[in-house]
């Protein structure tokens, strides 16, 4: 399922942005961003919306879309962001402690492979 760039609900009806790079008006039942509209025509960035949203204290939007049974609103944007290292980690108002599993994986030495036989 297509996933919301802004606060990572990954049950979206139609990709946020088609491959033409409009958007696709549909508005994220989850966090309120509609695409084509608060991007294009507000000039919101995702990041910008994301911040606005965990702002409010996430909450879910759509009144006709109920949430996922069991949905937690800063766990999906935790699982959203954390594969990206160079996004800053939301905040969770009143977090414990981090509980943020640094799998640091080794770089794997170049391994220069040699293929017999040319290419295509
Ligand atoms: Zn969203």
């Amino acid at each position: 399922m297509p996933q919301c760039p802004v606060c990572g609900f990954a049950n979206l009806k139609e990709p946020p942005r088609a491959a033409s790079g409009g958007g696709s008006y549909e508005i994220c039942p989850c966090c309120g961003f509609q695409f084509g509209v608060d991007d294009d025509d507000r000039g919101l960035t995702d990041e910008q919306a994301r911040e606005a949203w965990v702002a409010k204290g996430m909450p879910w939007k759509s009144k006709s879309r109920k949430a996922p049974e069991g949905w937690d609103a800063a766990e999906q944007v935790q699982n959203f962001l954390q594969p990206k290292k160079k996004r800053p980690t939301v905040k969770k108002p009143g977090a414990k402690a981090k509980t943020v599993n640094a799998k640091v994986e080794k770089s794997p030495s170049r391994k220069v492979r040699k293929r017999g036989g040319s290419e295509s």
